[in-house]
């Protein structure tokens, strides 16, 4: 584990270029970057493999028909209402948090679903083994982060990812 202060989008960026090539060809990647980021404190080999497992599995959504995958960065403050909101539900902070969604416009999930992809070998495909998303899971949790997921089935998928913003300065 190496933590240091990583940038999101240069990471976004460098990631979406090397996974293009693996990808499916009818997938388009779209890239929505703020223009400035605040920095988050992180290893950045897990916050690799956090990008390639959202952009993984959404390329798989999209399947034979192809689609979008969009990667969008930001900043937001989470207040204790917002909190309430987050599928699933993991407790943290209200504060300013780094967004990273990454939606893809393919199969989506119901309910149901959703309530399970974070377990280990949870999967719906044939050759899936079903750990990028409890992997994910894990590797945000120790970098005291949260995630909302929002699907509709037939519509597509949408996760965003919550990372704690470095306290740069007393306020
Ligand atoms: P795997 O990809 O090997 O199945 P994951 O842990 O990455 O394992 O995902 C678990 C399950 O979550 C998938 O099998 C799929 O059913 C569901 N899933 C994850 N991401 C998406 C997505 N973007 N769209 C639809 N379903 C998804
Ligand atoms: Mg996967």
């Amino acid at each position: 584990i190496m933590i240091l202060a990583v940038n999101l989008n240069y990471l976004v960026q460098e990631m979406t270029e090397l996974l293009s090539v693996s990808i499916s060809k009818k997938a388009s990647i779209r890239l929505e970057l703020a223009p400035t980021l605040p920095e988050i404190m992180a290893d950045p080999a897990q916050m690799q493999q956090l990008v390639m497992n959202l952009v993984t599995n959404a390329s798989e959504a999209l399947g034979e028909e192809g689609g979008t995958i969009t990667l969008r960065t930001g900043e937001q403050w989470l207040d204790s209402v917002y909190l309430t909101t987050l599928i699933p539900a993991i407790p943290i902070p209200p504060g300013r948090y780094v967004v990273l969604e990454v939606s893809d416009t393919g199969c989506g999930m119901t309910r149901d679903v959703i309530d399970l992809i974070f377990d280990p070998f949870f999967t719906t495909k044939f050759t899936g083994r079903g750990l990028g998303l409890s992997a994910l899971m894990g590797i945000l949790k120790s970098h005291g982060g949260s995630i909302k997921v929002y699907s509709e089935p037939g519509q597509g998928t949408s996760m965003k990812l919550f990372l704690p913003v470095v306290a740069t300065e007393a306020s």
